[in-house]
């Protein structure tokens, strides 16, 4: 963790932002705090607890939070989620090689610079274990150093390209991604995949692009799509059902699911993100994201819990990201008028000044939610260079937009971070935030770590904390309704469950009947039990000592 700020200069940096911002009239939401009810006394000495081990720095906080109920992780890559380590492991049982000049894997035979993969692996003598430690260091931002022309931006998304050539490794994956997640007390993820879509890419171009669908015609778009189906886009839906489905059942045998042996991991809940790369031609990305949409809408219908929506990703800075942004947008919102039932998730907004023109830094969020129908940002970093930004905040506040803050993953790619980042602000205007991990492998983080980082450079309370836990399980896209009677108000829980303690063992039959029926407020029943079992933790005299000392 390399970011140290002084909470004060922060929160002073946050008082004058908003005043500017005030200056324009009143800020939505403004300082009174996000209901969650009243604390129970249990709640009341795990936050004093907390703050003892927040002042004694991060690695007490770090072992404090370690098991802290975290309940999501909405923004996860699965591959970059994956650990180097893994990676080369993986490559040694795909046969591959490692170049050992640029430290990137490689096609078969083995020769000159290329030596097999499995060499690194099992007895390693002090060459090989040098190898190692740089192909690691190559494959995540592990001992990078920036020098001339080559930024931590540049080795974060050339990790992803040194990975190409390994073979399908999902349900591995998977399962490294849930174990660690059940290590951390986090119970749900949605994870971002690509499944196969080499077809629609071919059905596009052949087809072509023509100048009606360069302007977002909607009648160009609607006859584009009917072409694209008449032509066999859905032939490749069932393979991009069957690669999430294929993970999930393969990740539960490895856990042992179901069986006496099953592993912790089991009780990770997951769905899938169906991610569009956004780097092709107009009408590639056009037939990628039909193509997103028919997947989870099939998968939707059949209820099978896997994909449950879209999203686009490739860096937002690159030149097709930054050309047909506006186009992309419009694309998806179009076809979400097709399928209203995906869901959207949207990287936007993960620019920052210099890394484009001050102009391209304007309007990203804003069209997202706008035209791309965005009922999540992820990293919304650059909001404050937005047209008119006390709009737009005003505008996420209202309707509900959560933004995905990745704190890690801004700081290496982005440099962003402390009093440059929005994440405070975004708190103090009550738009919802949750903390995310982006790359976790790449990052060489965990999601505890982004909570300890998240403590300590903006001084955040225990209800601080809880309240961010809440907003990711209140904004995950899991169906059914909210367990909370308002959105993003945690004091109150719906009728069905009108006075009931949350997370309580024993509901009525008319709640535990209303969370039969959604997944959604199960998920959040089952939070706030961990919540009550992490905090009756802290009872007892060596705790009362521990107080007293504070
Ligand atoms: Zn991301």
């Amino acid at each position: 963790m390399r970011s140290r700020l002084s909470v004060r200069f922060v929160q002073l940096a946050v008082s004058v932002a908003l005043a500017a911002l005030s200056g324009c009239g009143p800020m939505p939401g403004g300082s009174r705090p996000i209901p969650q009810g009243i604390p129970t006394r249990a709640e009341a000495r795990t936050a004093l607890i907390y703050e003892a081990n927040l002042h004694q720095g991060p690695e007490p906080l770090r072992a404090f939070l370690s098991d802290f109920p975290k309940g999501a992780d909405l923004h996860v890559h699965l591959s970059g989620a994956v650990y180097a380590e893994t990676l080369i492991r993986d490559a040694g049982e795909d046969g591959l090689c490692v170049d050992k000049t640029t430290l990137t894997f490689a096609k078969p035979p083995c020769r000159g610079n290329l030596i097999p993969a499995t060499e690194l692996s099992g007895n390693i003598d002090r060459q090989h274990q040098l190898l190692y430690d740089k192909l690691i260091d190559s494959l995540s931002v592990r001992s990078f150093v920036p020098t001339a022309g080559w930024s931590e931006h540049d080795q974060f998304f050339a990790v992803f390209d040194r990975m190409s050539g390994l073979g399908n490794h999902a349900a591995e994956w998977v399962d490294e991604v849930a174990s660690r997640a059940t290590a951390e007390n986090n119970q749900y993820l949605e994870l971002m995949q690509t499944p196969p879509f080499s077809h629609a890419l071919e059905i596009a171009h052949q087809i072509g692009w023509n100048a009606k669908l360069a302007q977002a015609d909607p009648q160009a778009f609607v006859q584009f799509r009917q072409q694209l189906l008449d032509n066999g886009l859905r032939d490749e839906v069932a393979a991009g059902r069957n690669a999430a489905l294929q993970a999930e059942t393969g990740r539960r045998q490895l856990e042992h699911c179901g069986t006496a042996q099953a592993t912790p991991a089991c009780q990770v809940e997951i769905r899938y993100l169906w991610t569009v790369l956004r780097d092709f031609t107009p009408e590639q990305v056009f037939a990628q994201t039909l193509l997103a949409f028919e997947t989870v809408q099939a998968s939707m219908n059949a209820k099978d819990d896997t994909w449950v929506g879209i999203n686009l990703v490739r860096p937002e800075d690159d030149f097709v990201s930054m050309r047909d942004y506006t186009l992309h947008m419009k694309m998806v919102g179009y076809l979400h008028s097709v399928y209203p039932g995906v869901h959207i998730s949207l990287h936007a907004g993960e620019l920052a000044p210099g890394l484009v023109p001050p102009e391209g830094l304007r309007f990203h969020i804003r069209q997202a939610i706008e035209l791309g129908d965005a009922e999540r940002i992820g990293h919304g970093v650059d909001v404050m260079n937005e047209d008119r930004p006390r709009d737009l905040l005003t505008e996420l506040a209202s309707r509900h937009i959560m933004v995905e803050i990745n704190l890690s993953s801004n700081e290496g790619i982005l440099g962003v971070d402390g009093d440059a980042h929005p994440f405070p602000v975004y708190r103090a205007v009550h738009v919802p935030v949750a903390l995310s991990t982006d790359d976790e492998g790449v990052s060489r983080i965990d999601l505890t770590h982004e909570y300890v980082r998240a403590a300590i450079d903006y001084g955040l309370t225990y209800r601080d904390l809880k309240q961010l836990v809440r907003t990711g399980m209140e904004h995950d896209f899991l169906p059914g309704a909210s367990l909370w009677a308002k959105p993003d108000d945690f004091s109150a829980t719906v009728g069905a469950c009108k006075g009931e303690t949350p997370g309580g063992d024993s509901p009525s039959a008319n709640c535990k009947d209303f969370m039969h029926g959604s997944q959604k407020a199960s998920a959040q029943w089952e939070l706030e039990r961990r919540f009550r079992e992490f905090e009756a933790k802290f009872q007892g005299p060596a705790f009362d000592r521990l107080l007293h000392t504070h």
